[in-house]
C-alpha cells in the first residue's frame, strides 16, 4: 500500500533528472513529451509504493514536486 503520492509540475520541470536519481523507490522517470520550456519533465509513474518521504521534493532545484501524505 502507499503511504503517499506526489504530483510534479511539468512546466516548472527542467528536466535535471535530481529527483529520478534520489527516489529510493525508483518512481519517476523522465517523460518523452517536452514541456512548453523546451524541457523533457520528470514524471511519476505508479505510485504503489510511495513512501512520502518527501526526497524528491526536498531535492528538487525548482520546486516542482507536491508531496502528498495518506
Ligand atoms: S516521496 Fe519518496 S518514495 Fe515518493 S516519489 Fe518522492 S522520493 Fe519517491
Ligand atoms: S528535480 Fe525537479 S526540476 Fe529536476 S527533474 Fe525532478 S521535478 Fe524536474
Amino acid at each position: 500500500m502507499a503511504k503517499g503520492y506526489i504530483e510534479i509540475d511539468r512546466e516548472l520541470c527542467k528536466g535535471c533528472e535530481v529527483c529520478i536519481f534520489f527516489c529510493p523507490k525508483r518512481l519517476i522517470q523522465q517523460s518523452d513529451k517536452l514541456n512548453a520550456n523546451g524541457y523533457l519533465p520528470a514524471s511519476y509513474g505508479d505510485g504503489d509504493e510511495c513512501t512520502g518521504c518527501a526526497i524528491c521534493a526536498l531535492v528538487c532545484p525548482e520546486v516542482a514536486i507536491e508531496v502528498y501524505r495518506d
